[in-house]
C-alpha cells in the first residue's frame, strides 16, 4: 500500500517516455510522416486508430476509434483498471505536491476541460451543418451505391430517413504544417464528392454526430471513394464519423422490444432487407464500431500466444488480447428502455476470430448486466452480412 500523499503528477509524467511505455504494454507503433500510430488497446480494430503524441511534452495518447484520450498515468489506469495512485506508483513513484502545483494543476485542467467542451461544440456544429445540407438519399448516388452492393431497398420500404447524401469535403490534416497553427489551417480538402451522410443520435434523440461515406463512380458504379495519402500514396478510409459516436445510434428502423445491432451501415441494412423479406419486424440499427457495441473493456485480456518478449531488463512481457469484462466508465451504446432482446450482428472476418469472440463476451455480459436478454448472430465465417448478401440469395440468416 502507498502512503496517501498528495502526487505531482506532471514530475512524474517527466520521468516516462509515452511511446516506449506504450510499446512495452503491447501496442505495435509504427510511424509514418512523423505520426505515431498503432492499433488501440481499447478496442477492437484492424486499421490503426491509436495516435501517440509526443510534444507537447510530457505527451498523450488519442484514439480516432473510440475516443480514448490521455497521458501516461491515464493510458496505465485504463489498461490495468486501476486507481491513479497505483498508476503513479508503477510510472516512478510519489512526488510531493506544494499547494501552489495544486493550484496550478487544477488551473490546468479547468482550461484543458473548457478546450475539450468548445472542440466538442464545434464538431457537432460542424456534423450538422453537413447533415443539414444534405437531400433525399432516393435517386442519388447514395442509392446507386447501396443497391450496388447488393442490398434490397425495396425490401425495406425504401431508403431510411436517417440517410442522406450530400456534397461533403474530405480534410486531411497535412502534417507538414506548423503544428501550433490554428488547427482549422492546418487541414487540407482533399476533395469534394457526394457522401452518404447518415445521422448518428444520442440516446435521448438528440444529434450526436455524422457518420460520412465518400462515394465516386469507379468503372460506372458509384462505389466507395478512392482518396490516397498525398504523401504516402496509401488509400485513406472513404468513412469518417464526425462528432461524437461512442455510446450513439444510427437508427435504421423505429424502436422495437427486439434490436438487432451490427456495426456497419451496409451490414445492418443487409440484415435489416433479411428480416423484412422473411416478414419480421425486429428493429435494426447500425452502432459505427465493435468499441460502441462492446463497450470498454476492464484490464488486460488473456496473453496472446506466441508473443512472449524479454524486456532487456529481463521482465517478461506478452501482447494481450482484448478484455473480455467490461469497464462500467465506458458503456458505449446502452439500448433505450424497452429493449429486452438484443441481438448483436457479428461481423465475422476477424483475422484471428478469437479476438472478435473476447470482445462480443464483454458487449454480451454489459447488455445481460442491464437485464436483456443478449445473444449474437455472427455471419459466416470469412464474412460480414453484407458479404453474404451479395453472395446468391438463400444464404442470410
Ligand atoms: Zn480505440
Amino acid at each position: 500500500m502507498m502512503p496517501r500523499e498528495p502526487i505531482d503528477a506532471r514530475a512524474v509524467l517527466d520521468l516516462v517516455d509515452l511511446a516506449d511505455l506504450v510499446r512495452k504494454r503491447g501496442v505495435v507503433l509504427k510511424e509514418r510522416s512523423g505520426k505515431l500510430s498503432g492499433c488501440c488497446p481499447f478496442h477492437q480494430e484492424k486499421t490503426p486508430s491509436f495516435y501517440v503524441f509526443k510534444h507537447p511534452r510530457p505527451g498523450h495518447f488519442h484514439c480516432f476509434g473510440c475516443g480514448v484520450h490521455g497521458d501516461a498515468i491515464a493510458f496505465v489506469r485504463r489498461l490495468d483498471g486501476i486507481g491513479f495512485l497505483d498508476a503513479v506508483e508503477q510510472l516512478g513513484g510519489p512526488q510531493r505536491l506544494t499547494e501552489a502545483d495544486r493550484q496550478r494543476i487544477r488551473r490546468q485542467e479547468a482550461e484543458a476541460e473548457r478546450r475539450r467542451a468548445a472542440s466538442q461544440r464545434a464538431k457537432l456544429e460542424n456534423a450538422a451543418e453537413i447533415y443539414v445540407a444534405a437531400g433525399p438519399a432516393e435517386g442519388s448516388p447514395v442509392e446507386a451505391y447501396l443497391r450496388g452492393r447488393g442490398i434490397d431497398l425495396d425490401a425495406i420500404g425504401g431508403i431510411p430517413g436517417v440517410l442522406r447524401c450530400g456534397q461533403v469535403a474530405y480534410h486531411w490534416l497535412d502534417e507538414r504544417t506548423d503544428p501550433r497553427a490554428p488547427r482549422a489551417e492546418r487541414y487540407v480538402v482533399l476533395a469534394t464528392l457526394p457522401a452518404m451522410v447518415a445521422v448518428i443520435q444520442e440516446p435521448n434523440g438528440s444529434m450526436a454526430g455524422v457518420h460520412v461515406t465518400w462515394l465516386e463512380p469507379i468503372d460506372g458504379r458509384w462505389t466507395k471513394a478512392e482518396l490516397a495519402d498525398p504523401i504516402t500514396g496509401e488509400i485513406l478510409s472513404a468513412k469518417k464519423m464526425l462528432g461524437r459516436s461512442f455510446g450513439g445510434a444510427i437508427r435504421l428502423t423505429l424502436l422495437g422490444p427486439t434490436l438487432r445491432a451490427g456495426e456497419g451501415i451496409e451490414t445492418s441494412l443487409s440484415v435489416l432487407a433479411a428480416l423484412r423479406r422473411a416478414g419480421r419486424g425486429d428493429a435494426v440499427w447500425a452502432l459505427g464500431s465493435r468499441g460502441n457495441l462492446a463497450g470498454g473493456g476492464m484490464g488486460l485480456g488473456p496473453k496472446k500466444p506466441g508473443t512472449r518478449e524479454v524486456t532487456p531488463g529481463g521482465r517478461v512481457r506478452w501482447q494481450r488480447r482484448q478484455s473480455p469484462i467490461p469497464d462500467p466508465a465506458r458503456p458505449g451504446f446502452v439500448p433505450p428502455p424497452g429493449v429486452t432482446r438484443f441481438i448483436w450482428l457479428g461481423d465475422n472476418d476477424d483475422k484471428d476470430p478469437e479476438d472478435g469472440r473476447l470482445v462480443v463476451e464483454r458487449g454480451l455480459a454489459r447488455y445481460r448486466a442491464l437485464g436483456i436478454d443478449a445473444s449474437v448472430a455472427w455471419a459466416a465465417p470469412g464474412s460480414d452480412f453484407n458479404d453474404m448478401a451479395r453472395k446468391p440469395p438463400g444464404e442470410t440468416e
